[in-house]
């Protein structure tokens, strides 16, 4: 159900097999142990409580919430006894979204969240980074915006090892997040020399792998801009979004269990409407425009029950945030202007000639998207 694995002397992380693989985290002190986050179903999460007070002998006194999306924070019910610390934004946002989100959620499922309630952080803090003294152990906790605005990472000052949220995963994702904090959030953690990194999904990234898995997370994201301001300047730019695919970008499909090129798909998307507050036109209806009409600012997690057989299926929605700046609007204007001598017909053309053959996937994953030199190296 949940696996763990042990990372340091009294550290552990644990992996859900259900959800993302989504990981949390446990420091244990003499007298009392820290969970960083929780898991999104309350059997894993109540698995974790179980291995701390019956194999590690401790009580949970302190939950970390890295961010509060609700693979994070919806178990913090279960730890009736703790303190649940987060940045003050998390709680902010825990408190606006969070809540809607989970009666949505209930609605759709009332068996699989009857005892699931939000449980806002009891302490927080806004600038700078708070410390936490466990055993022999310090603990740092430190903003890393970018997949989320109130993101914080926990570091383990003595065993080098970095809890990171979502800021670090095999995919960055970026829908309710900022491409820009993102960047400096990894280059903070890439500067800060660590044996390990606990990414908020997937596996854990060893010593050797770090840099390198974080240049190719920023030559992904380098990558995605570039994609999405080569679509605006398209007749139909959702075309091209649906078209240029993950392995295009320098990312392996199959990572985060297959999620990999849906979690694409929706960065793009939610990067053009980030930078044109507009949606993308396409030729024909995608599936994305059933959503169209959903609220934005939302990144949610709907779980369903399946009443027949009991099997849990997951599904992950995501609603890509629009920034309705005028700003933006204008600044889509000004490439147009820029671009205003160029045929938009043979603009078209020669990206399709080049880049892109709707009709042949093999030729959309092709590298000429990668005009950088960025060595790329695949996932297993
Ligand atoms: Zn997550």
């Amino acid at each position: 159900m949940v696996t763990h694995e042990r990372v340091a002397e009294n550290v552990y992380s644990f992996q859900s097999e259900v959800y993302a693989q989504v990981n949390a985290g446990v420091i244990a002190g003499p007298s009392w142990a820290v969970v960083i986050d929780t898991l999104p179903f309350a059997d894993e999460t109540k698995a974790i409580r179980d291995f701390v007070e019956q194999e590690l002998n401790v009580p949970v006194r302190y939950v970390i919430n890295t961010h509060y999306h609700a693979d994070h924070t919806w178990g913090n019910i279960f730890f009736p006894g703790a303190m649940i610390i987060s940045s003050s934004l998390c709680r902010q946002l825990l408190d606006e979204r969070g809540r809607p989100s989970l009666e949505q959620a209930r609605s759709q499922s009332p068996n699989q969240f009857r005892n699931v309630d939000i449980v806002l952080p009891h302490l927080t803090f806004d600038d700078g980074e708070m410390g936490l003294r466990i055993g022999k152990k310090t603990l740092r906790l430190i903003h890393l915006p970018g997949h989320s605005a109130d993101g914080i990472g926990v570091l383990i000052e003595e065993d080098r090892v970095l809890f990171s949220g979502d800021v670090f995963m095999p995919v960055p994702y970026i829908v309710d997040g900022d491409i820009e904090d993102m960047v400096n959030s990894l280059s903070h953690v890439a500067s800060i020399g660590l044996e390990n990194v606990i990414p908020g999904h997937g596996d854990i990234v060893l010593r050797g792998e770090i840099e390198g898995t974080i240049k190719e997370n920023i030559s992904y994201l380098t990558a995605i801009q570039r994609v999405v301001r080569k679509a605006a300047r398209r007749r139909y730019p959702l075309d091209m979004l649906e078209q240029v695919k993950i392995a295009a970008c320098g990312k392996s499909r199959v990572l985060l269990g297959g999620l990999a090129e849906e979690l694409h798909r929706r960065n793009l998307i939610a990067l053009y409407r980030h930078l044109f507050a507009e949606m993308p036109i396409g030729s024909e209806e995608w599936d994305y425009w059933e959503d169209e009409d959903e609220e934005p600012f939302e990144d949610e997690i709907f779980y369903d029950t399946d009443e027949e057989d009991e099997k849990r299926k997951v599904v992950v929605k995501s609603r890509a945030s629009v920034a309705a700046s005028s700003k933006a609007k204008e600044s889509k204007k000004d490439e147009e202007n820029d671009d205003e001598d160029e045929d938009d017909e043979d603009d078209r053309d020669e990206w399709e000639k080049e880049d892109i053959d709707p009709d042949d996937e093999k030729i959309l994953e092709s590298s000429e998207l990668d005009d950088d030199d960025d060595e790329t190296k695949e996932i297993p």
